[in-house]
């Protein structure tokens, strides 16, 4: 029984529903031709690539702002804090030999993360921006399926409302994994996740980073170069993840080791206390035996990321995940429930944003031309600390394991001319090639530039190159991307400058 009260609230949401749904925020006219659950890379790509197709497009998105996890915690404040981060630490560390004097440099956070902050806005406003000039409906709430072509909004405002799709598309992303086993629990202000690792306010002396993975280095690098001392403790034997070269990682390991970090590796981290403004964590050898203690100011647990399905009620559908928790899609998205289709770090693969926009467009064409594309052999990845690493395709590992013949190039940037000048050498750029065809199997380089510079890797991988192809093709000079071209020398043939 609803009392006065809870009855003129329920009247009241309704009538704001109604309003909303006459403003164009949900569909009184008829079904969508495609409503997308999720704002985040994949979501908003795909919403703007089926408006641009002449679809009558939603995107259901629950943030108050559009970009999801990528533009408001993930990617972009990530790039702008390791940015900033860096020309602290090069003007710290690094202007002298280049004769340039500066004095009283010091580290203003407050405004470091604004400017992190506004970087964020004007990105996510802009998204905002694309829906409107493409006139996509966002429709700014929690959804949650009734049927498989009619969803459920909780409005953010107040109020529900509802929406029909001739077809669905899920990309409603991924959260912070929890610590394993629920030992040790995010407070978001000692212990905290990528999200609070990216507005500390102020900088930690002692920053414990758990896990050696993409977002634990790119985010203990910011915090040693602001000046905290930072130690990554890795349960595996090396670091950067899954798909880094071994060979790369270890140069890696030893380049972010001489900028101050400390690496403890097959080491394993069993719980965590808190005690007098410090955080102490147990730690093992993952092996098992050794046991240790460690001092912390702040932890930041980066142990991974786990696909976020909560609340869409997809068990009442059917819809089928896997062991992980994972939506099975088929090879055109498709979802186990006719009429609903899946992309990004909810499903398979690589939880990347320039992967969930690959598939967002793919599956929209899909939709509208029953077909599209995504090679998922020339994914890139990049790691955006200093020297940064990138990689596509096949490490030597994998080439190993598999029983592949191949040849390897490499290339030092210490041979580089534009890397001579910039005094900026670390690193190398490596080629794995097939040994028969010389076709081009993996790209590896660390590096400056390498995130920028791979995308000729990704390119000749997309294109079937081999390394001639490469090695004959012009590149200006003097640029690092020389290093490109005779990493592909070395490989077919011989390098000049090396
Ligand atoms: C610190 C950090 C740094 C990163 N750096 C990079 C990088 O440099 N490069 C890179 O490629 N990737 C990076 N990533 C990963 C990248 O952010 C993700 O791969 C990407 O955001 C996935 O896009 P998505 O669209 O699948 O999901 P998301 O970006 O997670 O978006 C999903 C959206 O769906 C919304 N949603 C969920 N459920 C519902 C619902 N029921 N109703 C309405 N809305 C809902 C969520 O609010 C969210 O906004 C980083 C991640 C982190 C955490």
């Amino acid at each position: 029984m609803l009392t006065n009260a809870a009855r003129r609230l329920r009247e009241a949401s309704l009538l704001l529903a109604r309003w909303q749904a006459s403003r164009g925020y949900a569909s009184d006219s008829g079904p969508y031709d495609a409503v997308i659950i999720g704002g985040g890379p994949g979501g908003y790509v795909a919403a703007i690539k089926a408006a641009q197709h002449g679809l009558k497009t939603a995107c259901i998105e629950k943030r108050e702002t559009l970009g999801g996890t990528c533009l408001n915690v993930g990617c972009i404040p990530s790039k702008a804090m390791l940015n900033n981060s860096h020309i602290y630490h090069q003007i710290e560390t690094d202007t002298k030999k280049r004769g340039i004097d500066v004095a009283g440099v010091s580290v203003n956070l407050p405004q470091m993360l604004k400017a992190k902050d506004e970087a964020v806005t004007s990105l996510t406003k802009g998204v905002a921006l694309l829906f409107r000039q493409n006139k996509v409906d966002w429709i700014k709430g929690t959804a949650s399926f009734i049927t498989p072509n009619r969803i459920a909004v909780q409005l953010n405002d107040g109020g529900e409302t509802e929406v029909e799709a001739k077809n669905v598309i899920i990309a409603t992303g991924s959260e912070v994994s929890p610590f394993p086993g629920g030992t040790i629990e995010i407070d978001e202000e000692q212990i905290v996740s990528s999200t609070g690792a990216l507005s500390l306010p102020k900088v930690p002396e002692k920053l414990v980073v758990i896990g050696g993975g993409v977002i634990g280095l790119e985010l203990g690098s910011v915090w040693n170069r602001l000046g905290a001392q930072v130690t990554v403790v890795e349960f595996l034997g090396g670091i950067g993840g899954a798909g880094i070269d071994e060979e790369i990682a270890k140069q890696f390991q030893k380049s972010l080791q001489k900028q101050g970090m400390k690496f403890l590796l097959n080491t394993k981290v069993l719980s965590a206390e808190k005690k007098d403004g410090k955080v102490y964590l147990k730690t093992e050898a993952a092996k098992g035996g050794k046991e240790d203690t460690l001092e912390a100011d702040v932890v930041l647990v980066a142990v991974g990321r786990r696909p976020y399905t909560q609340g869409l009620g997809l068990d009442k559908l059917g819809v089928e995940l896997d062991n992980k928790g994972r939506i099975v899609i088929d090879d055109q998205f498709n979802t186990s429930v006719s009429g609903i289709k899946c992309i990004g770090d909810v499903t398979f693969g690589p939880m990347l944003a320039h992967k969930a926009e690959e598939e967002g467009i793919a599956a929209v064409e899909y939709i509208k031309t029953g077909h599209g594309h995504v090679n998922y052999h020339a994914i890139p990845s990049v790691v955006y600390t200093h020297p940064e690493v990138a990689w596509v395709g096949k490490t030597e590992q994998e080439l190993k394991a598999a029983g592949v013949q191949y040849k390897v190039g490499k290339f030092p940037f210490a041979a580089n001319s534009r890397a001579k000048t910039n005094v900026d050498t670390e690193g190398q750029v490596k080629f794995l090639v097939e040994k028969e065809t010389d076709r081009i199997l993996g790209v590896h380089i660390m590096g400056p530039n390498a995130g920028e510079m791979i995308a000729e890797g990704v390119l000749a991988v997309e294109y079937g190159a081999s390394a001639e192809d490469i090695a004959r093709t012009c590149h200006a000079h003097p640029t690092l991307s020389e290093a490109f071209k005779e990493g592909a020398m070395a490989a077919y043939d011989k390098p000049i400058h090396f």
